[in-house]
């Protein structure tokens, strides 16, 4: 048995420390934007290359600030990928805007920047690429598309701490990105969290206005804000387990590294590795015509899988009012039928990432070859 994430080795190492940090908070009793939440925002701002970081209650939530910052409203269009976790496009309707989906590049997953240029309107606002799985989209050519027709880059970089586009951070590229401390993220809390990170003072004034009740000084309201805060508890694990997060993102290529090496003569298309990025393996996805037969055989053998993402967000029941039809993003709807993820994690054991290797060459062999499979 291998579970697709299994967290329980890295808390058992981290705990004494974590216990230890608790404790000194539980005594000063200072629980909500205290000294943690400040010294996080500066040290994940310094792994994110960017000035600033604004600490919220959820990655989902850095997604909405960020957008209400911009002046996002209703009308606004803004241009995103269909192939995401849905908060991606709910940040965009929380401002009452209207999430456009491109499509992908079947390689990478993530936005094809020709099909981005096609959907620009009038009313297009912002673009927001995904940098999913772990691997950076390809920001020179949206940076340019931005540039030329004067919208707002938003980098949802909640799968992507520590990856660099060209050398670059993610989340430093546009105006800027949004981190999700969700356990199971690379960097994950012990509940929900999130970060924007950015370089501009006078986003950074306001998001840290918007995520207590748009108060500047306590108890005198500039707007209307939000309450969305990171606790002083969560800040302290993740200050715990930040200065690890290289090693950990490294063990994850090394396992990405024997899984690809393993599967190199199989039947399966194994993750592609853009040379604009290098890739941190929050999942390590393969594609296969024949996905649910061989994720059945694996669940079988105890392989854990996942599939991110079965349905793509245009055709969920929740965005049926878009209109969008079946064959409207060609390369979405094909890569999720073919997509599933194998268990990854720095800490997987020689014998589990064995135990996994050798069940998906067992399924895979066994799979027809079709010769009509590629990309
Ligand atoms: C996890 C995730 C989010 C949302 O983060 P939460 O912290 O769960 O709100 C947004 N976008 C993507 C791509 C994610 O994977």
């Amino acid at each position: 048995m291998v579970p697709i994430l299994d967290l329980s080795a890295q808390t058992a190492l981290l705990r004494p420390e974590i216990e230890r940090a608790f404790a000194e908070i539980l005594t000063s009793g200072r629980f909500i934007l205290g000294s943690q939440g400040e010294l996080l925002e500066q040290e994940v701002a310094q792994v994110c290359q960017s000035r600033y970081g604004i600490a919220v209650a959820s990655g989902t939530d850095a997604l909405h600030l960020i957008l209400r910052a911009c002046g996002l409203k209703p009308g606004d269009e803004v241009i995103t990928s269909s192939f995401s976790f849905i908060a991606t496009a709910e940040a965009i309707s929380y401002c009452g805007a209207t999430p456009v989906f491109a499509d992908i590049d079947p390689r990478t997953f993530n936005l094809a920047p020709q099909s981005v240029a096609q959907r620009i309107t009038k009313r297009t606002r912002a673009i927001l690429p995904v940098h999913l799985f772990g691997q950076a989209a390809d920001m020179d050519p949206l940076l340019e598309l931005a540039r030329d027709h004067h919208l707002f880059v938003i980098e949802d970089c909640a799968q992507a701490i520590g990856t660099l586009y060209r050398g670059q951070a993610v989340g430093s590229l546009g105006l800027g990105g949004c981190l999700s401390f969700y356990p199971t993220k690379n960097l994950g809390a012990f509940g929900d969290g999130g970060m924007v990170v950015t370089s501009s003072l006078g986003l950074n004034h306001r998001l840290k206005q918007l995520r207590t009740h748009g108060s500047k000084t306590r108890y005198l309201h500039e707007e209307v804000g939000y309450t969305s805060r990171l606790d002083e508890l969560q800040a302290a694990v993740l200050r715990i387990k930040l200065p690890h997060l290289a090693r950990w993102n490294a063990a994850r290529a090394q396992v990405a590294q024997f899984y690809n090496q393993s599967f190199a003569d199989l039947p399966v298309l194994t993750p592609y590795c853009a040379p604009f990025s290098n890739h941190t393996y929050h999942q390590y996805t393969l594609r296969t015509a024949h996905r649910d037969q061989v994720v059945a055989e694996l669940k079988a053998l105890g392989i854990g899988t996942m599939v991110y993402y079965p349905v793509p967000i245009h055709l969920q029941k929740a965005y049926r009012a878009l209109g969008y039809q079946p064959g409207d993003l060609p390369h979405t709807e094909r890569v999720a039928q073919e997509v599933f993820s194998l268990p990854i994690f720095p800490e997987m054991t020689h014998e589990q990432q064995e135990q996994v290797a050798q069940a998906v060459r067992k399924v895979l062999w066994q799979q027809p070859v079709d010769p009509a499979f590629s990309l």
